[in-house]
């Protein structure tokens, strides 16, 4: 049977980038080794890197004056290490959810935190829209895709000072405007290439503006001088990702994804609001395009473990949704196409039909 992969993450990837990883994981360019035994340092190896960051760039329209970076810790390091290089006094952070608070949490040891909104109250069910962020603040914080919650923001939002964003689930899924932002960063995993490799791109300028002392393997500028090579970086994750930047760019680069994207969303969401079974759990204006949550209607809810069977022996994975929201979660990243789609519609409407 066919499987279709609504994993939030680690989470679907396109076959041929498995392929690609898994054959250079057996013979890494013909060279009779490994990519798994081979130096980082070895001359073959340095063209991966290179590759994929430029890439990354182009992909992204990054402009001049930026870096790529790669490293480990997932983004879960990266809520501190944005604090300890950029939090002098005083930052702007927007609560939309679990994700969001942990950044929050990490900021508030390295100096004031301004949380500017939350929508805790409601357990993340929208984007707060009215606020105010402080116009001496060193950046404004904010989570663009809430995977957890499935809202989303997909429009780089309007501030006095610099943006900061973790892009864990949604890199990748549109075009960015990289210049309003100092750093962007997230966790592979979602949208890029399989776990163990962290993304950051970060302004140089930016960096090695506050007083404290740094930790060396938490100073961007460590890994800015050693271009991702000051400690072995994660090589086979890297070259999955790079396998990955190629798959987007010959499928039509940010643009391309972003349409099939809301093609995917729109569709699953119209089947939730048709469908007498089920329901959406966030505000229409703030779904997100790339989490899909819903739950079953409260008239039906004790059949939501049958719908689980049901859905799982037609051959749907991972749309179990997380435990802080119940009911299910499809996630639909740039590697679901929309036959996976139309799989999933197909199973809430024979339930629909069941019941
Ligand atoms: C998954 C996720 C994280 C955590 O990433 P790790 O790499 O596991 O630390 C952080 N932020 C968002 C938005 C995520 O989806």
């Amino acid at each position: 049977m066919k499987k279709y992969n609504f994993n939030a993450g680690p989470s679907i990837l396109p076959r041929e980038v498995i392929e690609a990883t898994a054959a250079a994981c057996l013979d890494f360019n013909g060279s009779g080794l490994s990519l798994m035994e081979i130096s980082h340092r070895a001359k073959d190896f340095q063209p991966v890197v290179d590759e994929a960051v430029a890439l990354f760039k182009e992909l992204l329209n990054i402009p001049e004056g930026y870096s790529v970076l790669f490293l480990g810790g997932g983004a879960s390091l990266e809520f501190c290490m944005v604090p300890y290089n950029f939090l002098e006094k005083k930052a702007a952070y927007l609560n939309t959810g679990v994700w969001a608070k942990k950044a929050i949490k990490e900021a508030k040891g390295f100096g004031e935190v301004v949380e500017v909104a939350s929508s805790a109250e409601s357990t993340y069910s929208y984007i707060p829209k009215d606020y105010t962020i402080p116009a001496d603040a060193d950046y404004f914080h904010f989570t663009t895709n809430n995977t957890i919650y499935g809202t989303e923001i997909r429009k780089d939002p309007e501030s006095p000072v610099p943006l900061i964003a973790d892009m864990s689930s949604d890199i990748f899924s549109r075009p960015i405007d990289v210049s309003k932002y100092i750093c962007i960063y997230g966790g592979a995993q979602k949208n890029l290439s399989m776990a163990g490799l962290t993304f950051v791109i970060v302004k140089n300028e930016a960096v090695g503006k506050v007083s404290r002392y740094i930790p060396t393997m938490l100073n961007y500028q460590t890994h800015i001088d050693g271009g991702s090579m000051f400690n072995t970086p994660p090589v086979v994750p890297i070259y999955c990702a790079l396998q990955n930047l190629k798959w987007i760019k010959a499928h039509g680069g940010v643009e391309a994804m972003d349409k099939r994207a809301h093609e995917r969303a729109d569709m699953l969401y119209a089947e939730i609001d048709r469908n007498k079974l089920f329901r959406g759990t966030v505000a229409v204006e703030d779904r997100s395009v790339m989490n899909v949550c819903f739950v079953m209607n409260d008239e039906y809810k004790d059949l939501e473990a049958d719908f689980m069977k049901f859905a799982t022996e037609r051959g749907m994975v991972g749309i179990k949704g997380h435990r802080s929201v119940g009911g299910f979660r499809a996630s639909l990243y740039n590697a679901m196409d929309i036959e996976g789609v139309q799989a999933l519609i197909a199973c809430m409407q024979e339930f629909e039909q069941l019941h």
